[in-house]
């Protein structure tokens, strides 16, 4: 009989961790796919768990394969840094707050088109894929901002390579980050540590539109705003408020991220807000020593789950440690020549073509 994702979730809870709890638990097992007797998924640990998480890693395999209707289990572990702990105190400024009333949607001052990075659950890829398309459409010419708006889990700031919080000098206007040609902001960023965790609705409709007001985003051809995944207050604000010229959904090619990822869509879709197409991300892994091949996560679902939704394909996404390394280095893999930055550069260049960015 073939193994449920229940059965191998109640079987990894097995893999205790030395701090306490285990894999499960601590939400540590992503992009979870059952294909056949086989069975994948991406353990992703915090950056200082790191290479200290391979025995968890082998061990989680050793089990998969004991399980009944489990024949291959392939788990690749990955690392993510938070936050900086010494990041300085947010600015001083009267952040969040009930929103202020608007008739319907209103368009950023100076801003042509905003571009809503999204995504159905977390670590598919969403930030990555974000802060990568930005880079890749400031190098063709365009005058890009990137706003974090994921603020359970801001991550940009790294990838971007930038340390510093947004200052505001008079209480009023933020100025915002500047990397990599790119203009940014951050909401995770205005917010003091462990704050996030207790913001809901008004608060958040609020923050949100003064950052797309009080920022001095300047003149921009394009924002793209990295969403926090799922439907939450900040997706509805931001569909509500702001005029978006729309959508892009990242998913990785299985199943559940899609069936969520569809969840995603259909808001958009009720909110009018145009889906503009679908990425798919982690897409085929590479061996980076032998450059062998492998699609981990199935292949092409996102791809077919676009064509039977009338979306726009806009490209694929390797799983490559190079893209996972630059963005904890602060270097999108975008501002180089490899081939992956091609392929980044390959989908803003599709966005441009299509009037999008
Ligand atoms: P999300 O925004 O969807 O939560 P992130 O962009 O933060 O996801 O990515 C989660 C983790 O996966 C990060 O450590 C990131 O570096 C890594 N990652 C994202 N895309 C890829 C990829 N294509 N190949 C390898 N690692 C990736």
């Amino acid at each position: 009989m073939a193994v449920t994702q229940d059965q191998i979730l109640a079987a990894l809870t097995k893999i205790e961790l030395a701090d306490g709890g285990n894999i499960v638990s601590r939400d540590m097992v992503r992009a979870l796919s059952i294909e056949g007797e086989t069975v994948r998924f991406v353990l992703e640990v915090p950056a200082e768990h790191g290479p200290a998480m391979e025995p968890a890693r082998a061990a989680a395999e050793r089990l998969l394969v004991r399980l009944p209707g489990v024949t291959k289990a392939s788990v690749i572990l990955t690392a993510h840094v938070s936050a900086p702990k010494s990041a300085p105190p947010p600015p001083n400024l009267q952040f969040g707050g009930h929103p202020k009333p608007q008739k319907g949607p209103e368009r950023v001052a100076g801003v042509d088109r905003i571009l809503a990075i999204a995504s159905g659950k977390g670590g598919v890829g969403k930030s990555t894929v974000a802060s990568n398309l930005a880079v890749a459409l400031a190098r063709q010419g365009r005058r890009v901002g990137l706003l974090d708006a994921d603020i359970y889990g801001p991550s940009q700031h790294r990838m971007m390579g930038l340390n510093k919080r947004p200052a505001s000098p008079d209480g009023k206007q933020i100025i915002p980050l500047k990397n990599h040609g790119v203009t940014f902001m951050s909401m995770g960023l205005m917010l003091k540590e462990d704050e996030a965790v207790i913001w809901r609705g008004p608060l958040l409709m609020g923050a949100l539109q003064q950052l797309l007001g009080q920022v001095a985003w300047g003149e921009l051809d394009v924002l793209i705003i990295d969403l926090p995944p799922g439907t939450g207050d900040v997706q509805l604000t931001l569909a509500q408020k702001t005029v978006v010229t729309g959508a892009i959904i990242v998913s990785t090619p299985q199943d559940i991220a899609l069936l969520d990822a569809r969840k995603a869509i259909n808001m958009f879709v009720k909110t009018n807000t145009p889906v503009l197409g679908m990425i798919e991300n982690m897409s085929v892994y590479i061996c980076p020593n032998c450059g062998n091949e492998d699609h981990l996560f199935g292949h092409g679902g996102a791809k077919a789950e676009a064509d039977k939704l009338g979306l726009t394909f806009r490209g694929e996404i390797p799983l490559s440690v190079e893209i996972r390394l630059a963005s904890d280095k602060g270097d999108p893999v975008a501002i180089g020549d490899g081939p992956v930055a091609s392929i980044y550069a390959d989908i803003a260049k599709g966005l441009i073509d299509d009037g999008f960015a």
